[in-house]
């Protein structure tokens, strides 16, 4: 059988924009070598998770998404790929036997890993092209955002993370492939670009930085809007804070927190101070208040007292966060962290977490209050039977708006006129159409 016989494919993604990138460029590749991405794993030819393994909570979610593919009747080819695939890889290959365990470096090969297994052939890893930016730009992908892959791994070894393990050194894509794959993008349809990598801020092709990098994307002369992902607070310098003011560029950044207590910033082997990472928050706001600081923060960290989780609380209050992603945090073997011995326990690491996620739902409702009486300009991303368009504003903030014309990947300005707070940790911004 040849791969152009096989139709249907499913995929599964865990963890972070990275791996979604991976997956829309491989359903996009699959779809034109004549595939049909279906949703449900059961009827699948083919059927890839594209796994997590961040926190113990990703491997388990990650284990949990093989297992469902498998107990609803899959009985196409299984491929296990991404982050977990590289870190438990023989563990999954004896737990499952007739699945194909493929690393991530290898994860751009998969299409000719199923041609071949539909030819009935077997490709050596050894002899699979692999690469971690041989990616097509993808036409067809799981969301209204394109996303783009800039950067892969990372050299901090912060003491906590796996990632630098399983992503390896750190790599940063050659610019034209960079500037190539946002034009064809745009060229597909998308209106907004997501650059996406593990440690994106210290991009560098052959000396040109990240910033250099973010001003050659957008004098790109075709209209889109820019989303810089999940990004390290180190290595920022005066031309970075000057393309942020650029008008394609979206007025929101995830900056990696983790914690508000110096010491701890200090044992996980930060690049910052909390103080410089005030600076770097109150330097963006001084040119644009509402600018969007979105933040991870771990809790529960080894040695994390009171004080220093009162420090978190405290930091998450002052820097006025749009939203923050608390996680409890995890030991994973083979990190530096793994060793040390002042143990949280896990009942303090739950309690600090829903006290966290209360100050953070607080930061976050007093944040977007703020746009009551503004306006934003929303890309729609999906329409509902009674009506209401839904999508998020340049400061990604969700908003909602009535309107039976609005249309998926459309922009529409909107002057917001309340707050829905119905959902408590995600209130939802309600405007109409200015
Ligand atoms: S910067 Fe730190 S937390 Fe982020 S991927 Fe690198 S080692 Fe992990």
């Amino acid at each position: 059988m040849s791969i152009e016989a096989v139709k249907k494919i499913g995929f599964k993604t865990l963890g972070c924009r990275l791996n979604q990138f991976e997956t829309d460029a491989l359903a996009s590749k699959f779809v034109n070598h004549g595939f049909k991405v279906v949703e449900d794993s059961k009827n699948t030819d083919v059927f890839i998770v594209n796994t997590c393994t961040i926190t113990n909570q990703s491997d388990q979610k990650s284990r949990y998404a093989i297992n469902q593919a498998i107990k609803k009747g899959h009985e196409g080819m299984l491929i296990i790929t991404g982050c977990m695939a590289n870190h438990h890889k023989e563990a999954l290959e004896a737990q499952y036997p007739n699945a194909y365990v493929i690393d991530n470096n290898l994860k751009s090969s998969i299409p000719e890993l199923v041609s071949a297994h539909f030819n009935k052939e077997i490709i050596p890893s050894g002899q699979m092209t692999g690469g971690v930016f041989n990616f097509d730009p993808a036409s067809e992908t799981f969301h209204t955002r394109s996303m783009v892959k800039i950067q892969d791994g990372c050299d901090n070894f912060c003491t906590y993370c796996i990632i630098p393990r399983v992503r390896g050194r750190a790599v940063s894509r050659p610019v034209n492939d960079i500037l190539e794959n946002i034009q064809q993008v745009v060229a597909f349809g998308y209106k907004e670009v997501v650059i996406t990598g593990v440690n994106i801020s210290r991009y560098n092709d052959n000396g040109l930085n990240f910033s250099q990098l973010i001003r050659k994307i957008v004098e790109l002369p075709i209209e889109f809007r820019l989303r810089i992902s999940s990004i390290e607070p180190d290595g920022f310098d005066d031309d970075f804070f000057e393309a942020l003011k650029h008008p394609k560029v979206t007025p929101h950044l995830h900056l990696c927190l983790q914690s508000g207590s110096e010491q701890i910033l200090l044992q996980m082997r930060r690049m910052y101070t909390l103080k410089a990472y005030k600076a770097i928050v109150e330097k963006v706001r001084s040119f644009n208040p509402l600018f969007n600081i979105t933040s991870d923060v771990i809790v529960g960290f080894p040695g994390e007292s009171e004080a220093d989780f009162q420090d978190s609380l405290d930091a998450v209050t002052e820097l006025k966060f749009g939203h923050v992603h608390t996680f409890k945090y995890s030991k994973r073997e083979e990190t530096r962290a793994a060793r040390m011995t002042s143990v949280v326990p896990e009942k303090v690491k739950t309690n600090r977490s829903k006290q966290l996620r209360e100050v953070a739902d607080l930061a976050k409702l007093n944040y977007r209050k703020q746009f009551i009486g503004l306006q934003q300009t929303v890309l729609v991303e999906s329409m509902d039977e009674d009506g209401w368009a839904k999508g998020y504003g340049e400061h990604y903030v969700p908003v909602k708006f009535k309107s039976d014309t609005a249309q998926k990947n459309t922009f529409h300005v909107i002057h917001i006129e309340d707050i829905d707070t119905s959902q408590e940790d995600e209130p939802v911004l309600i405007g109409k159409l200015a």
